[in-house]
């Protein structure tokens, strides 16, 4: 069931409104615009119905700190308000409310409104979704890597921090399908990109599956030593495993390496984050060349 918060100073409102949609959603409210801040991060609603005029932080005000806020920003906002001017109206939407309703309201008419909000928030999620996560093995999208590069390229820069890239192949992965068959080759891959996630460090663990059987890994902030370190773990802990155990039998198991070439810079104005990319494959392709199972670092 989908969450509605309710931000109003009226309990009366809150109530009212809570007693019409209840029977299809679950309803948070909170009576202040700063309790009802907190919850929206605490609690990540699917829509929040916000009241204008409340003592403390008023509706536009609380509308601009959930816009301010990453948490909060993506949650679709309808003003409910007993405000009856046009000029206010337009400011709400200027603001970003995809919806204003006046008070008094018609109960089926905000039923109706709060669906239609409620479908599209759930149809958005379901295409970054699509988008953004790898359905076979959960990593991060190519799509989702590009615009990742880009933004931490630039903050890199900003911030004079090092940015690594690790560029991973698996080894020999067409004879893993040609003597086992696609569909295990695929429990392969999935298999492989957990082991790669899980010896990557927690607070730092970029991975996109770029396509087929190739990764790519960043890490923001790390020494060029320390990265090399990491991709070393991540090139061992999947050489060590066997990765999969045929057809779900524990008789005979798959076991698989991977290559990684990579390198490290603290970029600047006139670096290219697609130059970069060119020397990390560069680096792959030396990998593979020195007898895979490896990590080659720049
Ligand atoms: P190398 O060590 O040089 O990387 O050898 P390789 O066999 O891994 O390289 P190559 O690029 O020739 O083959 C990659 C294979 O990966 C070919 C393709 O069939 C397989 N592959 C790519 N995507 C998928 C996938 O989603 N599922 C499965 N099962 N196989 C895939
Ligand atoms: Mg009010
Ligand atoms: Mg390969
Ligand atoms: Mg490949």
């Amino acid at each position: 069931m989908e969450t509605i918060l309710i931000i109003d100073d009226s309990f009366f409102n809150i109530k009212l409104l809570k007693d019409i949609l209840q029977k299809d959603y679950n309803i948070i409210y909170a009576n202040q615009g700063e309790k009802g801040l907190e919850i929206a991060k605490a609690m990540q609603p699917s829509l929040i119905l916000l009241d204008i005029e409340m003592p403390g932080l008023n509706g536009f005000q609380v509308m601009e700190r959930l816009q301010a806020a990453k948490e909060t920003q993506q949650i679709p906002v309808v003003f409910l308000t007993g405000v009856d001017d046009t000029a206010t109206e337009e400011k709400a939407f200027f603001c970003g409310a995809v919806d204003y309703i006046r008070k008094p309201f018609c109960c089926n008419v905000v039923c109706a409104r709060v669906r239609t909000h409620i479908n599209m928030f759930r149809y958005r999620k379901m295409l970054e979704t699509q988008m953004y996560i790898d359905v076979l093995t959960g990593l991060y999208t190519r799509k989702h890597c590009i615009d990742y590069i880009n933004k931490q390229w630039k903050r890199s820069i900003e911030e004079g921090l090092p940015f690594s890239l690790g560029i991973a192949d698996i080894d020999f992965f067409k004879s893993v399908n040609d003597t086992y068959g696609h569909q295990e080759g695929d429990r392969v891959l999935s298999a492989v990109a957990n082991l790669m996630k899980n010896a990557m460090p927690e607070e730092n663990d970029y991975i996109a599956r770029m396509g087929g059987e190739e990764f790519y890994l960043i890490i923001i902030g790390e020494s060029r030593a320390k990265a090399a370190e990491i991709m070393e773990n991540v090139c061992n802990a999947v050489g060590k495993e066997s990765v999969c155990q045929v057809g779900g039998n524990s008789e005979e198991s798959i076991s698989v390496t991977i290559s990684i070439g990579g390198s490290t810079i603290i970029p600047c104005e006139r670096d290219s984050a697609e130059a970069f990319t060119a020397i990390a494959d560069k680096m792959l392709y030396e990998a593979k060349g020195n007898g895979r199972n490896r990590v080659v670092w720049l």
